[in-house]
């Protein structure tokens, strides 16, 4: 079974979103190229990792992403 999650491009720079998980208990997405994120989501089990992949990975298509620099 397939458990590719697609992922837009940055909705700031256009560059490359990746899926990155911290501490084996929470994920985000982050853009590779300048650093924007979304919010963090938790999870205990597997399951609830597969199913933060995916919020994250909404939140970030929608565009609900914190830039890096907030002083620009
Ligand atoms: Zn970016």
């Amino acid at each position: 079974m397939e458990n590719m999650i697609e992922l837009e491009e940055c909705p700031c720079c256009r560059g490359a979103g990746m899926i990155a998980h911290e501490g084996g208990w929470n994920v985000q997405v982050v853009c590779v190229d300048c650093g924007s994120c979304t919010a963090y989501v938790e999870y205990d089990t597997e399951e609830e990792k597969l199913e933060a992949e995916r919020t994250v990975a909404r939140l970030w298509n929608m565009g609900k992403v914190v830039k890096s620099n907030p002083g620009e």
